[in-house]
């Protein structure tokens, strides 16, 4: 897939920006504060429909003003699609509203039209940063191919808060109604663990293969899911018994401690190196080493499920890394069919054809 038009008005420091990216490697060079990463962000929005960096939507609104607009034209499998993402802030409330084609659209159905994969410099935390990093990486890149999941997550995700809220007291003690709770929490939590297992299995397999490459077999990554509640086998029945069985262990605690105990709201990625947990074990470098190796496996796992390559977008992170580690990060990648770079200064030793843009003040110009 490829993004050929990106057309910004009011959109973080952006008034009015109309750009036209090529296939292949777009860089984007500017000082610091000019718009590099809010560019960035505008693009993985029409592929998210959210940001990458915020949940407090009014923060995308250009200062001052009340409606940022984000539009997109992409060649995707299916033909060309036109996106449109409207940010509407008010002095009450702010709204955010999608359109594919100039009509209007649920964030649902808006959701995946475009495949974005984002590599930020928060994601070097990967490793060592807390479970909630590594939930967001399988999320965001399940939810974006995938529907049922987005669906199933956002019912799981409610079902919990209403249960959060009981348990806290926030809402008076209702045996029935929390019984209600856990029956939608394991019908919608089983299909996110399942789909999650499933994804890791493969996420497992890239990254480990990236990674022995890398480290030319000296090192074993070793990538693994590890659900709050396990399960025997990868199927509805065990998924579901399993879950059932723990929320029934843990009802007395969840009252005693007013707070969710179990479910997939607690899941993690494990991370082991030789056998020992990589973000207390690894050093700097080998944490850092392993967090290329998940990200070339993801975008190789969403490339390989949709046979259709996703955009890239790797906002100021080869800086972050040393030449050699940039270098073994792009060949991983391999063929890409578009990607976005930004960076501070021009990162060596970008492959050829690169087409550089130079970003001053929320200008762009091609250089
Ligand atoms: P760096 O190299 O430091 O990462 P950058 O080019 O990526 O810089 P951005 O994060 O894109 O910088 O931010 C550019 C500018 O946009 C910043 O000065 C920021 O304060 C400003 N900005 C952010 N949100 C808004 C907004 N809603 N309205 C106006 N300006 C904003
Ligand atoms: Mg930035």
């Amino acid at each position: 897939m490829q993004l050929t038009r990106v057309a910004l008005s009011n959109f973080r420091n952006y008034a009015l920006l109309d750009l036209e990216p090529v296939a292949g490697l777009n860089v984007f060079v500017g000082q610091n504060a000019q718009g590099k990463s809010n560019l960035l962000e505008a693009i993985a929005m029409l592929g998210t429909g959210k940001s990458f960096r915020t949940n407090r939507d009014a923060d995308l609104v250009r200062e001052g003003l009340e409606l940022a607009v984000v539009r997109g034209d992409a060649e995707i499998r299916a033909g060309i699609v036109h996106l449109g993402c409207t940010v509407a802030k008010s002095a009450r409330s702010t709204r955010k509203t999608y359109t594919i084609n100039g009509q209007g659209v649920r964030y649902a159905r808006f959701l995946g039209s475009i495949r974005v994969v984002t590599f930020v410099p928060a994601d070097l935390h990967l490793v060592g940063g807390p479970p909630t990093l590594r939930r967001a990486l399988l999320n965001i890149a399940l939810a974006q191919e995938d529907r049922t999941y987005y669906h199933e997550l956002a019912r799981y995700q409610k079902a919990l808060q209403q249960k959060s809220a009981m348990l806290r007291g926030i809402v008076s003690f209702d045996p029935d109604l929390l019984a209600i709770y856990d029956h939608a929490l394991v019908e919608s939590g089983t299909v996110v663990m399942l789909a999650r297992n499933h994804f890791v299995s493969e996420l497992k397999r890239e990254a480990e293969r990236t990674h022995a490459l890398w480290t030319k077999q000296a090192e074993r990554l070793d990538v693994s899911y590890a659900p709050n509640v396990p399960f025997d086998a990868p199927t509805v029945e065990a998924v579901a018994g399993a879950f059932e069985r723990r929320l029934r262990q843990v009802a007395e605690a969840e009252r005693v401690r007013r707070t969710t105990l179990a479910g997939p709201h607690r899941d993690d990625l494990a991370l082991t190196l030789d056998g020992h947990p990589l973000a207390a074990y690894g050093s700097q470098g080998q944490q850092r080493t392993a967090v290329l190796a998940l990200k070339v496996a993801e975008y190789a796992v969403m490339r390989d499920r949709s046979n259709e390559a996703p955009l890239l977008l790797l906002d100021d992170v080869l800086s972050e890394l040393d030449r050699e580690r940039a270098a073994a990060f792009l060949a991983g990648i391999g063929e890409y069919a578009q990607a976005f770079v930004t960076a501070t200064h021009l990162p060596d030793g970008l492959p050829g054809g690169a087409s550089v843009f130079e970003i001053a003040n929320a200008t762009v110009r091609a250089c």
